[in-house]
């Protein structure tokens, strides 16, 4: 997914509530569905998707500059984030020193676990 030209890992995060699928511990599998502008959108649950509705163009707008700390799973809009290269892809870490030094301590299974 391309969100102002650079490119993100793509983790799922609830349009309507906007929470991290992931810190929630909702698989995609398991997360309930609702197709909107041609595209298939994950949410945490039933009631979100009945919120959603009531205005999804503004919903999606909010979400759309929110991102996930690989490390923490914390939901912060992404000026509030530091970015950094991972494999070609921008990670956006909260400012918080810990989280990158766990990062760097198992890379690859936060990148997974973020990926959802
Ligand atoms: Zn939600
Ligand atoms: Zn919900
Ligand atoms: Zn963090």
């Amino acid at each position: 997914m391309v969100h102002g030209g650079e490119f993100r890992i793509e983790t799922p995060i609830c349009p309507a509530c906007g929470c991290s699928l992931v810190r929630l511990g909702i698989s995609k599998e398991e997360a309930p569905t609702y197709r909107y502008g041609g595209e298939e959108h994950l949410f945490c649950c039933e009631g979100c998707i009945d919120v959603f509705k009531t205005a999804p163009e503004e919903y999606l707008r909010e979400v759309s500059d929110v991102v996930v700390c690989p490390v923490c799973l914390a939901e912060k809009r992404v000026e509030a984030t530091v970015g950094l290269e991972h494999g070609g892809e921008i990670l956006h870490f909260c400012r918080c020193p810990h989280c990158r030094e766990e990062f760097d301590k198992n890379p690859e299974r936060f990148v997974a676990r973020l990926a959802g």
